[in-house]
């Protein structure tokens, strides 16, 4: 079938029906398959422009065409980030209801900035942040929050909050802390915001890569002596190396007693709230001035959702709100709340749908099951590795991450060929395609890093991981 010329962009009722019933059988059909599939896509440049470099097309094509050339070509040339193998980075293991919803709110084209445009869309961002100001125990009637594309831009939010309400219009002498483990994102977003380097400290973390806390005070003393503003420190609830969780209760007093704001970067850690002992291993998360969350990581979402909570909604809107004259008609009453005033986005997609239509679906339940599954899931592979003659363990499971090494005893051999003999592993995994695992650096070592969010993760997955890793090592030693 070929479309006639269509200024209007339009397809007939019984077009879109078929055509619709083809994506939604795609998606299922990848939802059904997709562990049985490699997670790992490999192209280069040349191969990816052979395949779809050309002019804009002037005349139409046929529908179905189209959508089978890019569910062949471009889905398939995708990493699978919900693979049961995917233990590198943060796994993105999405669910099936949150996907249609994000089709529903792009379908409908929900405009998810104001009160005016869309009461619903608003209501279900405020009832499903209160949702999450309640599971980390932030103050439920003053406290507040926003959606945002990740958590990047969460943390984002969150320092030029945090600069308004500390600083006002003068920030010269402005410093912000964080430690050598806080995830890259929040050096963009100082970046961003046109801080100098000058005004940024970066603490050494301990040998558990905390945030060591004498240093730390160090720093803002003589900070303090020479004329400067400490105004905000960064924490990480979860680091994304280790999965560390700072001193959370310690730093928070000594913002308190320094007046400086406190900001938690949870975006990969902070849905372990959820697990058995959640509280216990993120406590003192409650006690932040802000919180970023990252629904897209652990809390099933697909891309993209993050999330900033504060203490105190009235943060966001006074840093956030301009009042352009075309905008002047749709102000509403204080309670109805215009979420373009409360963060960097004017047009807005409908990111609370996902959210809500999952939990409302599962129920918070299985959320707390899943998660509290990962977290026991490493800690069995830890048990594993511990017990073998090959592996050394580098960092103990925390949050459903864990760090290792291939390092069989009897061997000895020197630190750089354990570092050369685990990059090797790594590339030949990922090489073989059956299962992404990629090294990072601890301690100036090469190790091996997993990732265990996904709540389709067999500890047999696991198993059949380290056998794969254990067969390329065995095979690389015999040559040597
Ligand atoms: C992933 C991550 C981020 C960045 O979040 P995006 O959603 O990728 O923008 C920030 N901080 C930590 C700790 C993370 O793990």
């Amino acid at each position: 079938m070929q479309l006639k010329p269509n200024a209007k962009l339009e397809l007939t009722k019984d077009e879109m029906r078929t055509y619709g019933y083809s994506v939604v059988d795609a998606i299922v059909e990848h939802f059904d398959t997709q562990d049985q599939k490699l997670p790992i896509a490999q192209a280069s440049r040349a191969e990816m422009d052979h395949l779809f470099l050309e002019e804009a097309p002037e005349m139409p094509s046929d529908p179905q065409g189209v959508l089978h050339f890019v569910l062949k070509n471009v889905m398939a040339q995708s990493q699978i980030v919900s693979h049961p193998k995917s233990f590198s980075f943060v796994p993105g293991p999405s669910n099936y209801i949150s996907a249609m919803a994000d089709t529903l709110a792009t379908g409908f084209n929900i405009f998810s900035g104001g009160w005016a445009a869309s009461p619903a869309a608003a209501e279900l961002e405020i009832v499903t942040v209160g949702w999450l100001l309640k599971i980390f125990g932030f103050p439920k009637k003053k406290g507040g929050g926003i959606f945002t594309s990740g958590g990047s831009m969460a943390n984002l939010t969150a320092v030029a909050t945090a600069r308004r309400i500390k600083c006002g219009e003068d920030f010269s002498k402005a410093v912000i802390y964080l430690s050598d483990q806080a995830h890259s994102s929040n050096i963009k977003a100082i970046r961003v915001l046109g801080f100098k380097k000058e005004q940024i400290r970066i603490i050494p973390t301990d040998g558990e890569f905390k945030f060591a806390i004498n240093k730390l005070k160090n720093a803002i003393a003589k900070d303090q002596l020479e004329g400067l503003q400490p105004f905000c420190l960064i924490a990480t609830a979860g680091t994304t190396n280790t999965g560390t969780v700072d001193p959370l209760t310690e730093l928070s007093k000594i913002c308190k007693e320094e007046n400086i704001w406190f900001h938690i970067d949870g975006a990969y850690g902070g849905a372990a709230i959820l697990a058995k002992n959640g509280k216990d291993l993120l406590k003192g998360i409650s006690k932040a001035d802000s919180l970023t969350v990252d629904p897209h990581k652990w809390f099933f979402q697909p891309y993209e959702m993050g999330c900033l909570l504060v203490r105190n909604h009235k943060w966001l809107k006074s840093t956030f709100t301009e009042k352009p004259e075309y905008l002047r008609d749709i102000e509403g009453n204080e309670s109805e709340i215009n979420f373009y005033d409360h963060g960097i986005q004017l047009t807005r997609r409908f990111r609370a749908l996902k959210f809500y239509m999952s939990i409302k679906t599962f129920g918070l339940k299985a959320f707390r099951k899943a998660i509290t599954y990962n977290c026991e899931l490493a800690e069995k592979t830890e048990k594993i590795l511990r017990k073998s003659k090959q592996w050394e363990v580098v960092s103990p499971a925390t949050l459903a991450i864990i760090n290792f090494r291939y390092n069989p005893i009897g061997i000895q051999p020197s630190e750089k060929a354990i570092d050369a003999l685990n990059q090797y592993i790594s590339e030949k995994v990922v090489n073989s395609r059956k299962a992404l695992l990629v090294t990072t650096v601890l301690n100036k070592q090469v190790v091996l890093r997993m990732c265990l969010i996904n709540p389709r993760t067999t500890l047999e997955d696991v198993k059949e991981t380290l056998a794969l890793c254990e067969h390329f090592a065995e095979e690389k030693l015999a040559v040597l």
